[in-house]
């Protein structure tokens, strides 16, 4: 469609994505996402944090953990026991007991995995810092038993 004048809109202005409109990461977020750090425990803003919502890279955006795969193990950072499907990458540090988490997306740092706790039914334990998620709050109430 024409707008005034005439003039017909650009095709090349692209979306204002998430990217365009992300902050820059702090030296402490850099250090943790690109540098491998972690936060202190229970110093983070999602470790009695459990409102619904979808939990994303802080880095790039990109969606990776559900509010519903949240559960507090009391170790002192978020954890889940479930990603999104192919939003996290374990990453096994050579001879170390820990594997690394990070974002499929951009590789960034994300915390640690743990199976074998038996802290919830999925036995498995995504340790996050809450440094590298960003929260964003679900539009809608999660109703998924509903009358249609
Ligand atoms: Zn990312």
């Amino acid at each position: 469609m024409a707008v005034n004048g005439g003039i017909p809109a650009s095709r090349d202005v692209p979306d204002p994505g998430p990217a365009r409109t992300r902050r820059p990461l702090t030296e402490t977020e850099k250090r943790i996402i690109e540098h491998q750090g972690t936060e202190p425990p229970f110093s983070g803003e999602f470790v009695s944090f459990f409102e619904p919502g979808i939990y994303s890279c802080r880095k790039c955006g990109a969606p990776l953990f559900r509010s519903e795969d949240k559960f507090d193990a009391g170790c002192g950072w978020p954890c889940f026991d479930d990603s999104l499907p192919d939003a996290v990458t374990s990453v096994h540090a050579g001879g170390g007991r820990r594997t690394e988490i990070t974002c499929a997306r951009c590789g960034g740092h994300l915390g640690h995995i743990f199976n074998g706790e038996r802290l919830t039914p999925k036995n498995l334990r995504y340790c996050v810092n809450s440094l590298s998620l960003e929260f964003r709050a679900a539009p809608l109430p999660i109703a998924a038993d509903a009358p249609r």
